[in-house]
Parts: structure tokens; sequence; C-alpha cells
């Protein structure tokens, strides 16, 4: 439940920074579902690109997409998201309106295959240059399982850390009173 609303909080907010046309990146496909939201919300015109290190995922996500007739709106990536700005063509550098990131580990797969902190780091650093002015981050933490703890901790030190006058960060709890509840942090690139 809690998942779902976090998940859809994120999806209502994705939506106002991506007009038909807009480029945006999911930087952890798993079952796909970000990336099916985010290739309806640009459109036609957009384009989604989307990472993950699990054959699985990209397959799943491929028939998803296909399942929706919306396939050509993506380029599903097998690689992790710590290389991304190796991946992204140059010309969309600082041009992409929204990054979605769903951590932890693929539902219903291999629960040893988790994000890792240190990847998980230089991934929203690249995020963060490929990001255009007025664009959006979203990272859904799992702080509830093994490694997810930590992860979560240093990406509230990240958010910290990050430069004030050009991006603005929130945090959404979905429970406030249990510390293990996911939590969805917002990082939004003003300048
Ligand atoms: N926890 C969510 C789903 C997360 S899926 C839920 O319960 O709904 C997370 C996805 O991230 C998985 O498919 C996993 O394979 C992927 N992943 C793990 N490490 C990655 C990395 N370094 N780069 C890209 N994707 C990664």
């Amino acid at each position: 439940m809690t998942r779902i609303s976090l998940s859809e909080t994120a999806h209502s907010l994705v939506r106002q920074y991506l007009p038909a046309g807009a480029n945006a990146i999911d930087a952890t496909l798993g079952n796909g579902h970000d990336t099916l939201f985010l290739a309806r919300c640009v459109g036609e015109s957009g384009h989604v690109h989307g990472f993950d290190v699990q054959l699985q995922a990209l397959r799943a996500t491929e028939q998803r997409l296909r399942q929706h007739d919306v396939i050509s709106r993506a380029t599903l990536i097998h690689a992790s998201h710590a290389f991304m700005l190796e991946h992204i063509p140059q010309a969309l550098h600082g041009r992409i309106r929204a990054i979605m990131f769903n951590l932890g580990y693929l539902p219903g797969a291999d629960k040893g295959v988790i994000t890792r902190t240190d990847s998980t780091l230089i991934a929203i650093d690249a995020a963060c240059r490929l990001l255009s002015v007025a664009g959006i981050l979203t990272i859904l933490a799992y702080p509830g399982h093994a490694g997810g703890d930590e992860e979560t901790l240093r990406l509230g030190e990240w958010c910290q850390r990050l430069d004030g006058r050009r991006f603005k960060t929130e945090i959404v709890l979905s429970r406030h009173d249990k510390p293990e509840a996911p939590r969805l942090f917002l990082i939004r690139k003003t300048d």
C-alpha cells in the first residue's frame, strides 16, 4: 500500500514536469511500470532511456512497452545506471526533464541483486548533471531491507550536501512513525 502511494506521488509530480516531446530516464527498469508511465507522458515525439543490470528486467519492460504500443519511445540499456553519462547522447546532457529511481530488488527475482550505495550515489550525481533546469529527479528508497538502510542514510546525507542555490530537495515519508518505512526523495533543479 505505502509503496503504491509513494510511487503514485512520484508519478503525479513527474507528470507536471514532462510535456509531450520531453526526454526522461528510468534509472531502474525493474518490471517497467515507471518506464511505461514515462513513455506515456513524453508521447510520440519524446523519448525515455532506461537502465537495468538484470536482463529479466529489460525483458519484462520491453514486453510491457510492446503491450501498450509505446516501445518506439524507449531505449532500454543493459548497464548500471552508474554509467548513464556515457550512455545518454551528449546532445541530451542538461536536457532531461525527469529521472526516476526505484531502489532495492526486483520483485519476484533474485533478492541478492539490489541497488548498491556506491553505484547509486555515482548515478544520482550523473543524474543531476543530465537533468535540465526546471527538471526533477525522484528516488524511491526502502530502508527496511539489508543494504537499504545504509543506502537511504547516505542518500539523505548526499541531499544535504547538494548546492541549495541550484537544487531544492524534499523528502516524503510513507509513514512518520516507522524509521524503516519507504521514502521518496524529490530533487528539483532550479538553476
Ligand atoms: N523495490 C521496488 C522495485 C525496485 S526494482 C519495489 O519493490 O517495487 C530495482 C531494479 O534496480 C531491479 O530491477 C534491479 O535489477 C535494478 N538495479 C540494481 N542495481 C542496478 C544498477 N546498478 N543499475 C541499474 N539498475 C540496477
